[in-house]
């Protein structure tokens, strides 16, 4: 790219997908070693913004170890006739995507959670401080949204500097946070959607009501609503939500429609307050997976910075890959943080009374959004590491899904009277729980991953789960 000359690396969209192993890897700021680390874009007032400055506060590249884990916060100070606090998210969430166009670096996640690794060949050729990454980002930014008219990069790698500065960035998250809690979904006709992830998951088409924060938590109503505003032609667009098809689901054909569109016939419809049917698609930038536990019918929550396995036995990385990349998984769901906070929140399947498990450190972010009655009847990892475990907490403490549970565990009880519930000639391969699974009544059935659900008559209704069944014929007959 010519306007990118003098720079020791090329620049462009062709380095996006670029992965840098640890191998290759010179050193890396933020990322899952390192506690304090974020990303925060400022709109400043005109005359407070030096055009074209870059600043490092702390020691620059060619003063660190190779190999090392750096903490690292990135400010950035906007100012534009157009430029207003809504787009502060909107442009911060483009560090991601610019960083990654710069020809050795790789950049993931967003805000607090960042992570960005520089590899050994740009830095032989000649890469040998922040500088021109700050440089390079506000080429980018300029030429991708002409609206930001200075721009101004400070790199603070001087540890307690990048304390304060990450301290007054949680603020600032906080703010913008609360700021969409007011508003319903039901107050507006319009929605926003955001595509800016298709670079990564083609299908993913983040659809964005106020009840519901964009699953990688940096983008709520408002900010979409002011990309789409400034600037028509990227990744931000409006949804006119249109008829509501479904109030408990949260599906309306609007968001239908466009999500067709814009998944180029992928994906047909999204139930934006379930994970079962057809959920939300996940990319792969979630801040949290919310995971269908099918032993206990209810849902455990991880956030990425738990390392350590969930209940369910896989670790947050592992879900991350079935989870993620564009496609509805039922059962398993990318959310944002603040998604916690909706009044929609999994309105659908149950609310909080079918989560029954949330990892300590996700629990302490979010710990003003769990309803008091179910604070002591939760688990965590403190509680449970396995699902008997959890079962036995939540039995004990008295969960919703308790009942449930102990419905589930006695299949013995229905499986000893099989005779009764079919006729004799009738040789049924499996008995029939009919108690067990029976829903609970405040929720809809779900469908486990994997089972397949008779559809209820009489009031029965048959779930086969990882079954391979042959069955010729089952006459069940009343009593
Ligand atoms: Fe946009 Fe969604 Fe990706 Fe966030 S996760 S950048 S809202 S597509
Ligand atoms: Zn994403």
């Amino acid at each position: 790219m010519s306007s990118f000359e003098g720079f020791p690396m090329d620049v462009g969209p062709v380095y996006e997908g670029e992965r840098i192993r640890k191998e290759d890897m010179y050193i890396e700021f933020g990322g899952p070693k390192v506690d304090v680390k974020c990303e925060l874009v400022l709109a400043m007032p005109m005359d407070e913004v030096e055009d074209g400055k870059v600043e490092i506060v702390g020691p620059d590249l060619k003063d660190l170890k190779e190999g090392g884990s750096y903490p690292l916060a990135i400010v950035i100070y906007t100012a534009g006739t157009k430029v207003e606090k809504d787009l502060e998210a909107v442009i911060e969430r483009r560090i991601h995507d610019f960083t990654n166009y710069v020809e050795g670096f790789m950049h993931l996640n967003q805000r607090y959670d960042i992570w960005i690794r520089l590899s050994k060949k740009s830095v032989k050729k000649g890469l040998d401080s922040l500088k021109w990454w700050g440089l390079a980002l506000i080429r980018l930014f300029k030429s991708a949204m002409p609206f930001i008219e200075k721009m101004q990069v400070t790199f603070y790698t001087d540890p307690a500097k990048v304390k304060e500065v990450y301290e007054q960035a949680l603020e600032v998250y906080k703010a913008r946070d609360a700021r969409v809690r007011g508003l319903r979904d039901e107050d507006v006709d319009t929605f926003y959607g955001c595509v800016l992830c298709q670079s990564f998951a083609p299908q993913h088409v983040c659809v964005i009501p106020p009840n519901r924060v964009s699953l990688c938590g940096a983008m709520n109503w408002f900010d979409a609503r002011a990309a789409a505003n400034v600037d028509p032609k990227g990744p931000n667009f409006p949804i006119p939500k249109g008829k509501l098809i479904d109030p408990i689901k949260g599906e309306y054909e609007g968001v239908n429609k466009v999500v067709e569109e814009r998944s180029l016939g992928a994906n047909k419809r999204f139930f934006l307050y379930s994970a079962f049917g057809s959920p939300h698609t996940s990319c792969g930038c979630f801040e949290c997976i919310a995971f269908y536990i099918p032993e206990v019918d209810g849902f455990g929550v991880v956030d990425r910075g738990f390392k350590e396995p969930t209940v369910n036995g896989l670790p947050f990385s592992t879900m991350a890959a079935q989870t993620g990349g564009g496609i509805q998984t039922e059962g398993f769901l990318g959310v944002g943080m603040e998604y916690f906070r909706s009044p929609k929140f999994f309105q659908a399947d149950g609310g909080w009374g079918r989560i029954v498990w949330i990892c300590s450190t996700l629990w302490k972010r979010i710990e003003d959004a769990i309803p008091e009655e179910l604070k002591d009847k939760i688990a965590t990892e403190n509680d449970a590491r396995d699902i008997e475990s959890l079962k036995k907490f939540l039995v004990e403490r008295g969960h919703p899904l308790a009942v449930r549970i102990k419905e589930m565990e006695a299949p013995e009880v229905a499986a000893a009277a099989p005779a009764e519930a079919a006729a004799p000639e009738a040789a049924t391969p499996t008995a029939v729980p009919a108690q067990a699974a029976a829903p609970m009544p405040f929720m809809p059935a779900p469908t486990a991953p994997g089972a397949i659900t008779i559809p209820a008559v009489g009031g029965l209704r048959v779930e086969l789960k990882g079954a391979k069944i042959r069955i010729d014929k089952i006459v069940i007959k009343k009593q």
